[in-house]
């Protein structure tokens, strides 16, 4: 039986972090009464979105499916940036870097072709010429994106939370829910580690490495594993500018990297997206450096590749949730159709966040989102 004395919402938000935030300031926009309850204060450091900035490619290796959405959340952090006068985009430009038969860079070329996208295909040697502090084998193939860039992430959730506060939503931090009572398909009420109790008629589960075993007791088993990776900043060097040397993702024998100009005087950032460490669902994660691969393997890559890049400044670890097939679940909880999730963003999600936002509002206020979300669904795992 529904609590009489919780406090009632329209829609609740487990996880104000990079989708739940968006939601949230989405949903407050449309009139929703909405509160937003993270166990952080966001932007934080101990989810997946710290770490100053974050790579938005359009043409996409992983699936022409995203295309749609990555131009819509392209527009919509611009829309962003305007509404709260907060530079939150750099176009940078994206290089997609492989050898000739490479999945991902297929997949980056079809994606142009089919949606009418800006892509120069280049050959180690041009591009080496056109930024110098690449060094690649002949044979390399580049595929540049002009028109992608670098998403200042934490101050996007900041600016994301100002208007989201703005338009009248509730945001509860350092709440972390412990407990989710499905009562019928329009009550839902959420416990907290406190004894505190909310309902609403809606809820959205966005609540990152917590999701799965939130959603376990309602029957949903999420295929979702943590795995934990390393990102850091070094030293740079003029050749290491944005306007000389765009963002990029590698994908080599050696694995896949990405990374980005020295922005605002912070240094070359470079990150490894495969590999990593699994860790178990409760546990902490263990700092930079915990790992002898941490660094090895960045200074690796910059060996072979970018080898003007200077010492190491500062590292740090971070977690991907991450599905079987690395796509996306948005989908509602089968026995539960008022509760809404969104998680497996397995390492490249956080470009979305504007757009998934939007389409989680939509499906709760008008029934149905925009942007086609069926690719993400749970049912693919069941
Ligand atoms: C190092 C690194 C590099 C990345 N690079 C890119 C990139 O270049 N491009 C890209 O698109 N994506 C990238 N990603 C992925 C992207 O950052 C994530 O996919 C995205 O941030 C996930 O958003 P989220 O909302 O699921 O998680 P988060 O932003 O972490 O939000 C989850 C929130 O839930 C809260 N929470 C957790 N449990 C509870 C609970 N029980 N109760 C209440 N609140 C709770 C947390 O405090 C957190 O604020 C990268 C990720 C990492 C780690």
């Amino acid at each position: 039986m529904p609590d009489l004395n919780a406090q009632s919402f329209d829609t609740l938000i487990i996880g104000a972090g990079s989708m739940g935030m968006s939601a949230g300031y989405h949903l407050a926009r449309a009139g929703n009464r909405v509160l937003m309850l993270d166990a952080g204060d966001p932007p934080h450091d101990t989810g997946a979105h710290h770490g100053s900035t974050r790579l938005i490619r359009h043409a996409y290796g992983e699936g022409a499916a995203y295309v749609p959405l990555a131009l819509r959340a392209q527009a919509l952090w611009t829309e962003l940036e305007q509404e709260t006068g907060t530079p939150l985009f750099v176009r940078t430009g994206v290089a997609n870097i492989g050898l000739p038969g490479e999945r991902f860079l297929d997949e980056v070329r079809r994606s142009a072709l089919r949606y009418g996208l800006a892509l120069e295909t280049l050959d180690g040697r041009e591009a080496h010429r056109r930024w110098p502090a690449w060094r690649l084998a002949d044979e390399h193939i580049v595929h540049f994106e002009p028109k992608a860039g670098v998403l200042y992430c934490e101050r996007a959730i900041g600016a994301c939370r100002k208007l989201a506060l703005m338009h009248g939503a509730a945001l509860r931090t350092n709440a972390t829910v412990t407990r989710i009572e499905s009562h019928a398909s329009d009550s839902v009420e959420v416990v907290t580690r406190d004894g505190e109790r909310f309902r609403a008629q809606a809820l959205i589960v966005c609540a990152g490495k917590w999701t799965p075993t939130l959603l376990a007791p309602l029957g949903m088993a999420l295929p979702v594993t943590r795995v934990r990776k390393s990102f850091a900043w070094f030293e740079s060097a003029p050749d290491f500018g944005p306007d000389r040397f765009p963002g990029f993702a590698v994908t080599s024998a050696a694995g896949q990297f990405y990374g980005f100009p020295d922005l605002d005087g912070e240094g070359l950032k470079v990150g490894r997206h495969d590999g990593g460490q699994p860790v178990a669902a409760e546990a902490g994660l263990a700092p930079f450096g915990a790992e002898p691969t941490d660094l090895g393997d960045l200074q690796d890559f910059l060996a072979q590749f970018i080898p003007g890049a200077g010492a190491l400044r500062m590292g740090r670890a971070c977690e991907y949730d991450v599905t079987p097939d690395e796509h996306f679940i948005i989908d509602t909880v089968p026995a539960c159709p008022n509760i809404h999730v969104a998680t497996g963003f397995s390492g490249h999600g956080f470009k979305f966040a504007s757009a998934i936002g939007e389409a989680l509002a939509a499906r709760i206020v008008e029934g149905a989102s925009r942007v086609d979300l069926s690719y993400f669904s749970y049912g693919r795992f069941v």
